[in-house]
């Protein structure tokens, strides 16, 4: 039996905070390809176009058989890459990586595609997504002697791979996503293969393309319209596909998850809208939801504005349902690196112009419908709204084609600790009172619900907003506490 002393309110709230930062925040985008002469240069390519979905590290594997080449580093696709690198990556086939972590863990060791010797052969995988018992697996193998390297969820894949008695890769990779739970999108090459797969719920997006007689894996069709593949289908929720000397075999191996879960916010947020998610279009759906915030939600005003980019076509939506008129009246600079250097004298709401500014003629003495798709901290639009009306705007209105965040992602996006989550702690009023803006209105989760039973093929997971969270997550026992050695040479220089 376990007995727990009573905590104040605010070791309660510690307590909660911890756990809450347990689960790993991953944001990832994969790619692979199968049998093209060029495979590493045009992973490249495709890692470009999904650069979107993580700026941390990246990687590419390439391999024309037993020997795996690896490259992954610290940063972007275009400063990682040069013409040397990637020469070194010799083969006809290739996976790759982009990257994005805010859980404290930025390190190379945790850059993929991941790699193993086995005795099976060499074996790379790529993934998104999050595995929610990862931390229980690793605990178990690490009981029996296994020896991690990294504190990436996506590890223990290998683990179970390589342990596996199973006889062939393939078996043996189905063994292993078989003890998984949660999401993930994979892509993986072994000796002879690349293997796609996704989780039965199918919470991350996985497109399948064709590029010159070679098969192509990619997290988003953004991706294969930069390298001109076609489209050919996507990956199915619990589909493995293996692709073998040019030719495909899909598998349907994992227990069938009762309905499909593809994570809402990849429709509104996370991916690029000009990519075709399970067959819809993104920047489509996010006008549409767009229109139907204007019906749930309308005011009188003179011009509706987004936030750029999150809010563009949701803003469009609006505009176009609600007959007021659009206007970019609130730029925004394309070139703002995570880290610039501030000025020692404080220039007041430096850090909101570094990145917004406003066209003060356009917006004086105006009524405003300020739109975006989601509030997290609240940062943003508190200062935003502070620039409009420096700018002297009468009215600010502020519409979100979402509905409150109030809850934390498990299965891949990064999104803070719900305590942090400006609408868990604050009603809606309150939070229009905190942004100073005249009004506030979010889309409902109904009509959210609505859009998505109408307009996508799948299921959704709306955890973030609805606190139903499909595939049960023990965040105490997902609790890394992981204690590591720190490779030092592998960390960028800091200031
Ligand atoms: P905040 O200022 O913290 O309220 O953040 C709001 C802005 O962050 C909005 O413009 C969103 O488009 C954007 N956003 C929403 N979700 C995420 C996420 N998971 N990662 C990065 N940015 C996000």
């Amino acid at each position: 039996m376990k007995f727990r002393l009573p905590l104040t309110p605010e070791a309660e709230q510690e307590l909660a905070r911890e756990r809450d930062a347990a689960h790993f925040h991953d944001e990832c985008g994969v790619f692979g390809i199968h049998g093209h002469d060029e495979a590493a240069h045009i992973t490249y390519l495709g890692l470009y176009a999904l650069q979107h979905r993580g700026q941390e590290s990246c990687g590419i594997v390439a391999s024309s058989g037993r020997e795996h080449l690896a490259h992954r580093a610290m940063g972007l696709v275009a400063d990682t890459f040069g013409e040397k690198a990637l020469s070194r990556l010799g083969g006809r086939h290739a996976v790759g990586h982009v990257r994005y972590s805010t859980s404290g863990e930025s390190h190379l060791r945790n850059a993929q595609p991941i790699c193993a010797n086995t005795d099976g052969g060499p074996v790379s995988i790529a993934h998104n997504g999050n595995i929610v018992n990862a931390v229980a697996i690793r605990r178990e193998l690490e009981g029996r002697g296994a020896i991690f390297s990294s504190t990436s969820d996506s590890e223990v894949l290998l683990h179970l791979l390589a342990r596996s008695r199973e006889n062939t890769m393939e078996d043996r990779f189905i063994d292993a996503i078989s003890r998984v739970k949660g999401a993930f999108s994979l892509a993986l090459l072994t000796d002879d293969a690349m293997i796609g797969a996704r989780d039965p719920s199918g919470f991350r997006p996985l497109s399948l393309g064709r590029l010159d007689g070679a098969w192509v894996l990619a997290s988003e069709t953004c991706a294969l319209d930069l390298i001109g593949a076609t489209f050919e289908r996507d990956v199915e929720p619990g589909e493995v596909v293996v692709i073998r000397r040019g030719r495909l075999r899909s598998l349907r191996p994992l227990s069938r998850s009762a309905s499909r879960h593809f994570c809402i916010f990849e429709y509104m947020y996370f991916a690029r809208p000009d990519s075709n998610l399970m067959g819809q279009n993104v920047y489509a759906y996010r006008k549409e939801l767009g229109r139907v915030l204007a019906r749930e939600q309308s005011v009188t005003a003179d011009m509706v504005v987004p936030v750029l980019d999150s809010g563009n076509a949701a803003a469009l939506g609006y505009a176009e349902e609600s007959g007021i008129p659009y206007d970019t009246a609130l730029i925004r600079n394309h070139y703002v690196r995570r880290t610039f250097i501030e000025p020692a004298q404080s220039i007041r709401n430096f850090g909101v112009k570094v990145k917004h500014n406003a066209i003060r003629s356009f917006l004086a003495g105006k009524r405003v419908i300020l739109i975006d798709d989601s509030i997290v901290r609240g940062t943003t639009l508190i200062k935003i709204v502070a620039m409009l009306r420096a700018a002297g705007v009468r009215e600010v209105h502020i519409r979100i084609s979402s509905p409150p965040s109030t809850g934390s992602c498990y299965y891949g996006v990064d999104t803070p600790n719900k305590e942090e989550l400006i609408a868990y702690r604050h009603t809606v009023d309150e939070i229009r009172d905190m942004m100073g803006a005249d009004s506030l209105a979010y889309l409902s989760l109904e009509g959210l619900r609505r859009l998505a039973d109408q307009e996508l093929k799948s299921g959704i997971c709306d955890g973030c907003f609805s606190g139903v969270y499909p595939v049960p997550v023990n965040v105490e026992e997902d609790r890394p506490q992981l204690s590591l050695f720190r490779a030092v040479e592998d960390e960028p220089d800091s200031e």
